[in-house]
């Protein structure tokens, strides 16, 4: 079957950047049916991973806690359910300054990074991040990467919805199936603070062996994250997020430094921005609030980091 030029495009994309998840060799063969089915093999191993609904499962798709979180409604997530997030990021991109201060990484990726050729999310979840810097024309082409099935169906139909086209993987964040430096820009969001402290390095350790600039959203170890878990936890009557453990700056500033890596500019997410903005799409006056960062610093309760490759 011939496949759309667009397609050939992205085949030669997915060849020159995947490797064996199994033996960790490149040159894996890549063989399209149509535009979304077909299968890649390793010559080297025999390892043979199915391309299915436009997804490459380059890891085995066990079921997972995450499949179960992205498939049902969490209250007072803002992804309640996926109506109320698609308008919080239409909102997003009607209104640029609220955009920035709501969605820090892209924040800290327009002053830092502005343009990247090939981007990948690890952990992509809904793929918002993604789809975001898409929009901001900070990424052009972007991979996005998760374990769960579920969250990458769930990135696909945002996706389409906003009329954007990604390549969509399966894979493991401890072992990412990319050669070096394969990519521009590598990021990831809400991921590393689901790990133990030894997979937290060795998934930073990944984002840094696929590109020389790297951006990284955690929760901070500080009151009010803890504030807002507790009430996250009293609605929902448990914890909903599994594992999670907060960082500090100076932890995730220790796991790029062992990478080779220097953190060159951080940014800090708080919840009274968060709320502001989420109430603005109900109430537009609020809009112009949102964009304010009162109390910024005193209620911090994530932090993105961007860092680069090589000395200060
Ligand atoms: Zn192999």
């Amino acid at each position: 079957m011939n496949l759309a030029p667009a397609s050939e495009e992205i085949k030669e994309s997915i060849i020159s950047k995947i490797r064996c998840a199994n033996c960790r060799r490149s040159n894996l063969v890549v063989e399209l049916v149509t535009d979304f089915e077909g299968r890649i093999s390793c010559p080297y191993c025999n390892a043979t991973y199915p391309i299915r609904r436009g997804i490459l499962f380059l890891a085995d798709p066990k079921a997972s806690d995450w499949d179960r979180i992205y498939e049902t409604p969490i209250r007072s997530n803002l992804a309640r359910t996926l109506n109320d997030h698609i308008k919080l990021i239409e909102k997003a991109l009607r209104e640029e300054r609220s955009l920035l201060s709501y969605f820090i990484l892209a924040h800290l990726a327009k002053k830092t990074i502005a343009r990247s050729r090939d981007s990948i999310e690890i952990g992509c979840g809904s793929g918002t991040y993604s789809l975001i810097l898409k929009k901001l024309k900070i990424a052009s082409t972007s991979y996005l990467v998760d374990r769960s099935l579920n969250a990458l169906l769930n990135a696909q139909r945002i996706f389409s919805i906003f009329d954007e086209k990604a390549i969509y993987v399966l894979g493991d964040a401890l072992n990412l199936p990319f050669k070096e430096n394969a990519f521009d820009l590598a990021f990831s969001g809400g991921l590393i603070e689901h790990f133990k402290y030894k997979e937290q390095q060795r998934i930073i350790s990944e984002h840094c062996r696929l590109a020389n600039r790297i951006l990284c959203q955690v929760p901070t170890n500080s009151i009010p994250y803890w504030i807002q878990r507790m009430g996250l936890t009293l609605l929902n009557k448990r914890w909903p997020f599994g594992y999670e453990r907060p960082l500090s700056q100076s932890t995730l500033k220790k796991y790029f430094k062992n990478s080779g890596f220097v953190v060159k500019s951080f940014m800090y997410h708080d919840p009274l921005t968060a709320f502001l903005f989420r109430a603005s799409i109900r109430h537009p006056w609020i809009g112009g609030l949102a964009s304010k960062h009162f109390l910024n610093r005193l209620l911090k309760h994530e932090v993105v980091v961007y860092a680069q490759k090589g000395m200060v």
